[in-house]
């Protein structure tokens, strides 16, 4: 590639063209015109990054430019983001400095470019404590200026929309780390449309064939739900005109990855996904009309129409969602009798669901702004003032926090407080105060004594009771689940906590060491997810406390493997010969190379992971353990996704070639109505019509329905396929589903 190649005269149309568009977007906001501030910045980052190409052959100003079209249309800044975005790869990539860009505009914008240089190196770097080591950074630089994280958002998201030229195990990283840590913040933030987007971009290069696939469903029924929306529309346009609201209606089309997600969940194929059309109301609150009431007014007049369903109600006016949603949902009976959602929700409404942060800001009144977003930024400037000592473990907390469902709470004042799910009185208590916390002894909830691992429900009413003479012991660690008391408690056990880790550490060592283990992050995994721990330092202290007993492994999770590990050496490994293998990173290999698990198994020594046992056909990806053994996940394994997000270097992209010798189990779920026979079909079909080997059978019957768990050897996910339309000939069998686990 030659980087000082100029630009050509059909590229400098190309770039004055993306800017003017900028420009428009900027003009049409309600932003204050500071053109000649943007013009300046758009001029010096033009002849920063002059001559130098992105990876797509494009002229590098594409994307600042790019960029800086997300923070101004889609999230709603004005002009400090957007000279910040047009900036924001100039110190990183060029020589200019931070000082230079503080001479020429000013101390914000240079602010906010060096918030997100600090944040740019690295962050698919070498070593995964790198990795979240910049996480770390970047809710720091968040909680000194919002817009620093806001631009890095829209940065994600034109990567994420260019990603088509980036190598594929390249993409599986980025992908995967989107989805880890990037869509869940940008739904924390409020930023609706954007996470959609991350989410459905993140699946299409995860799952490229599941996603033109459900893509092509999607187009095909648009017709069918066109009219589905206009004839359930129109009677309730007619009546809202009547009632003289000002409004609009919008047919809400679910994302291709939600949809996924539902049929993974719920184990259903697409036609059974019923909610894929909701529908919006947007309306603008007439003079003199309070905007709750009209809420209602216009629930009322829909259900006046159509019946509700009495489960599905959703209140967020009245308390909004923590990260600042406010809107009223009901699901009624459509005219062919199928569920549809209505949101109603005023134009301010709308305008927080969409662009989070930045329209909040813009309907913000008054000194003091308690709202949920604010006080949720507060926590997180908490969490960083006590950081965990351990970046990684850092990391697991805070995203525990983000994905947290939420309680609400209420003091004996009334005040409503925001917790996540599964919070106690403690935890309670240390989100009022940390003195409050430290010397808590108890709880009235709803006027009744409890303890302080009290788990705390929606609409509790809590009083905290303390003492001055109450000290905290360290069991209340495993008494509280936010991350803010988790921190304050440990602060004070640091030393306590610390000497345990390192015993812990050493037992486990020693542990595997007597079993011919070793400490790779395959097996450790394994171990957190038999003692149900999500965090190793966590695993450890208990280890090194003896709450948990290694010996425990012995039996189940090592023994297990052990098996398995014999069947695979058998298959798959070339005795005594040792093979390099096309390490991504290493220098010597090539990063495009997407490697090919062969039938004859040539060069590669593989070995399939157990917790999610994938066969031939299924997206898969490729980890390679420390000892250079390659270990298959699924793609959407969740074990792969952390892998992914925490080592992604170590990530190679694989894809099986067909297999029609060897054989790999996979497990399925038989569900049917218990007549007699049945089972003697079931086993038929299987060993007779598809002559396949049951390796296990497990089957429960109850009240005339039966269940079974059948592992079988196949060799793709085509004999599956296959094999499942079989079973569901017989008559008494309701459904067959493979599952994931062959246990
Ligand atoms: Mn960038």
């Amino acid at each position: 590639m030659d980087e000082q190649q100029l630009n050509t005269e059909e590229e400098q149309k190309m770039i004055d063209a993306a800017y003017q568009e900028l420009l428009n977007d900027y003009l049409s906001s309600n932003h204050r015109r500071k053109v000649e501030i943007i013009e300046k910045a758009f001029k010096f980052a033009s002849m920063a990054h002059q001559g130098v190409r992105r990876r797509s052959g494009e002229p590098y100003i594409m994307h600042p430019i790019a960029v800086a079209r997300i923070v101004s249309h889609e999230i709603g800044l004005g002009s400090t983001s957007i000279c910040s975005s047009l900036l924001h790869d100039v110190v990183e990539d060029t020589e200019y400095s931070v000082e230079d860009i503080e001479n020429l505009f000013g101390k914000k914008v240079a602010q906010i470019v060096d918030g997100l240089t600090k944040i740019s190196g690295g962050v698919f770097g070498e070593k995964a404590s790198a990795q979240a080591e910049n996480f770390r950074k970047l809710l720091l630089t968040m909680s000194e200026d919002i817009r620093v994280v806001l631009i890095k958002m829209a940065d994600r998201l034109h990567n994420m929309r260019t990603l088509g030229s980036m190598p594929p195990a390249k993409q599986y990283k980025i992908a995967g780390e989107t989805q880890y840590i990037y869509a869940p913040l940008a739904n924390r933030l409020g930023l609706y449309a954007i996470k959609t987007e991350l989410e459905d971009l993140s699946f299409k290069y995860e799952h490229p064939d599941k996603y033109a696939e459900l893509y092509a469903l999607l187009e095909s029924t648009r017709e069918e739900r066109d009219n589905l929306f206009s004839v359930f529309s129109d009677p309730i346009k007619k009546k809202l005109e009547n009632l003289g609201y000002k409004f609009e209606i919008l047919a809400r089309v679910k994302s291709v990855y939600s949809i996924w997600r539902k049929m993974q969940n719920k184990n259903i194929p697409f036609e059974e996904v019923y909610d894929i059309l909701a529908l919006r109301i947007i309306f603008d609150v007439n003079e003199g009309e309070d905007e709750k009431s009209a809420c209602w007014a216009i629930y009322s007049a829909i259900t006046d129409i159509y019946k509700p369903h009495p489960d599905r109600i959703r209140d967020w006016v009245s308390t909004p969602k923590s990260n600042g949603y406010e809107a009223l949902h009901v699901t009624v009976m459509g005219p062919n009798g199928q569920w549809i959602e209505v949101q109603i929700r005023s134009r301010r409404m709308d305008d927080i669901a969409e662009k989070g942060f930045a329209a909040h800001w813009k309907y913000k009144t008054g000194e003091k702004d308690d709202s949920e977003l604010e006080k949720w930024l507060q926590t997180i400037k908490e969490l960083l003032e006590n950081p965990e000592p351990n970046a990684i473990d850092f990391l697991d907390t805070f995203k525990l926090n983000l994905f947290a469902s939420e309680i609400f709470v209420f003091t004996p004042a009334g005040d409503i407080r925001t917790l996540p799910q599964g919070a106690t009185a403690l935890d309670f208590a240390f989100s009022l105060h940390t003195d409050v916390g430290m010397q808590c002894i108890g709880a009235k909830v709803n006027h009744k004594l409890v303890p302080l691992s009290y788990v705390l429900n929606s609409g509790d009413q809590v009083e905290i009771l303390t003492s001055k003479k109450q000290v905290p012991v360290p069991e209340w660690i495993n008494y509280v689940v936010t991350a803010r008391a988790k921190s304050k408690i440990r602060s004070i056990f640091k030393k306590e906590y610390k000497s345990f880790i390192n015993k812990g550490e050493h037992d486990l060592e020693t542990y595997l060491k007597e079993n011919n283990q070793k400490m790779t992050p395959d097996n450790l995994s394994k171990i957190m997810e038999y003692f149900k721990e999500t965090k190793k330092e966590e695993l450890l202290y208990k280890v090194g406390k003896s709450i948990y007993n290694l010996n425990d492994l012995t039996n189940s999770v090592f023994k297990s493997q052990s098996k398995w590990m014999k069947y695979w050496n058998l298959t798959f490994r070339k005795d005594g010969k040792s093979t390099s293998l096309p390490f991504f990173g290493n220098k010597n290999s090539d990063p495009k190379k997407t490697l090919t698990l062969a039938e004859d198994n040539s060069g590669v020594t593989y070995r399939i992971a157990d917790c999610c046992s994938p066969i031939p056909g299924d997206d898969i990806l490729g980890f390679m353990e420390e000892d250079g053994m390659l270990v298959v996940h699924k793609r959407q394994c969740p074990v792969a996704m952390k892998l992914k997000s925490n080592y992604g270097e170590r990530i190679i992209s694989a894809v099986w070639e067909t297999h029609k010798m060897l054989s790999f189990p996979a497990t399925i779920e038989v569900k049917g109505v218990d007549r007699l026979g049945a089972l003697c079909d079931v086993i038929r079909t299987i060993t007779e019509e598809h002559a396949m080997n049951i390796s296990k059978l497990s089957v429960d019957t109850k009240d005339g329905i039966f269940e079974g768990y059948i592992t079988l050897y196949v060799h793709d996910v085509e004999d599956v396929n296959n094999l499942c339309v079989s079973l569901m000939k017989i008559q008494s069998v309701k459904s067959v589903n493979r599952v994931e686990t062959n246990s």
